[in-house]
Order: C-alpha cells, then sequence, then structure tokens
C-alpha cells in the first residue's frame, strides 16, 4: 500500500460517499455527524458560489477558477472533477494527514472524482446512495430551489449517468429513510474495521 511503516490497522479508513445531486447525501453526512462524531469529514473546495447559508470552510472552501487551477498545478489537490459548469476537489494533505492519525475520513464526492480515488487509494470503502427513484430525485432538487430549471436538467442527466457508473462502488445504499441510510453506513464501517487484513 501507499504507507509501508504503518500497519494497516493504524489507519483510518477512507470511505468515499457518492450519489446523484438531491439523493440526500448533504442530509445523510449531516445526520451521520451527529451520530458518529470520530468520522472526519473533509471540506471541499469549489468554484460554484455558495449558496444562502453556506459558510466558507463548513461547507466548501470558496475559490475562484484561477485559483482553483493553481491548486491543481500544485498538486494540492487528491482529486477533481468540473461538474455542471464548476470544479470541486478535495484537498490532499488534510485527508493524507488525519489518515495517517488514525482517524475514518469521508469525503462526499461525485463519481468521476471518486474513480480517481478509486486508482489512488484502491482500499477505500466505496459507498453510492441511490435515490428511491428518478422521480423521486428530480423532485428532491425541486424542492431544494436552490437550483434554476437549466441547471436541474444538467444535474438530472449528470445523475443518470452517475446511476450507470455504481457498479465501480463497495456497496449501494437507497436513501428511502434518512436513519435508515445512516445505520447502514455505520454498519459498512464497523464491518470494514473487523476485515481480517486489519487486525
Ligand atoms: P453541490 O454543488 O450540490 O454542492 O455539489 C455538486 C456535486 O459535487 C455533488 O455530487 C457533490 O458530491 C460533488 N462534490 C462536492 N465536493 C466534491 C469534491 O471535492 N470532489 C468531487 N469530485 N466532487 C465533489
Amino acid at each position: 500500500t501507499s504507507n509501508t511503516n504503518t500497519l494497516e490497522r493504524d489507519r483510518g479508513i477512507l470511505i468515499v460517499l457518492s450519489g446523484p445531486s438531491g439523493v440526500g447525501k448533504g442530509t445523510v453526512c449531516s445526520a451521520l455527524r451527529k451520530i458518529s462524531p470520530e468520522l472526519v469529514y473533509s471540506v471541499s473546495t469549489t468554484t460554484r458560489k455558495p449558496r444562502e447559508g453556506e459558510v466558507e470552510g463548513v461547507n466548501y472552501f470558496f475559490k475562484s477558477k484561477d485559483q482553483f487551477e493553481q491548486l491543481i498545478a500544485s498538486d494540492e489537490m487528491l482529486e477533481y472533477a468540473e461538474y455542471v459548469g464548476n470544479y470541486y476537489g478535495t484537498p490532499r494533505r488534510f485527508v493524507e494527514e488525519t489518515l495517517a492519525s488514525g482517524k475514518d475520513v469521508i469525503l462526499e464526492i461525485e463519481v468521476q472524482g471518486a474513480l480517481k480515488v478509486k486508482e489512488k487509494f484502491p482500499e477505500a470503502t466505496f459507498i453510492f446512495l441511490i435515490p428511491p427513484s428518478l422521480a423521486e430525485l428530480e423532485n428532491r432538487i425541486v424542492t431544494r430551489g436552490t437550483e434554476t430549471n437549466d441547471i436541474i436538467r444538467s444535474r438530472m442527466s449528470v445523475a443518470v449517468d452517475e446511476i450507470r457508473l455504481m457498479r465501480h462502488y463497495d456497496y449501494g445504499i437507497v436513501n428511502d429513510e434518512v436513519h435508515k441510510a445512516c445505520s447502514k453506513i455505520q454498519a459498512i464501517l464497523m464491518a470494514e474495521h473487523c476485515k481480517c487484513d486489519r487486525i
């Protein structure tokens, strides 16, 4: 593996959570944060404009396109992707240091970025949140009220492509009820910690 001096069990587990826009990743992540406070969330960097209520350094690090391209050039992104006209990426150092300190880290990212993480960290655990149906997905994006009709259409079309790529993930969870999805993620994490190659 990438770390030869440390036993696997001393390192935290990297969890990658994906799922189409509107599936409720944000809601599931906030619920999970409350019940599993030991799990560390990686805050992503984006060129998207902040939504109302979003806080710098909490929801995202908000950057200009130029600043983001600088971060790519200086290899500070563990992965990044372009999604509906904006860059999104995971700051590398925070994730590497947190894993090395023995804590589990969760990345909430879209599919292209997740596939890049899989190349670099094949031992990571990949979880895909599945919407109960496409109609329900569209309904959730519309109800959130943060996107224009054009953006909703683009996000829905990306969603269909993303669901096709679900086969690259280790686990799929239908997000019908938040607390159920959370318990499933906790169960997966517990099982990952019990794998023989970590003990
Ligand atoms: P939103 O604009 O709704 O906050 O995010 C749009 C999409 O970008 C979501 O699917 C979200 O999971 C994804 N995303 C957020 N942060 C990152 C990141 O650091 N890297 C990648 N590849 N995708 C991200």
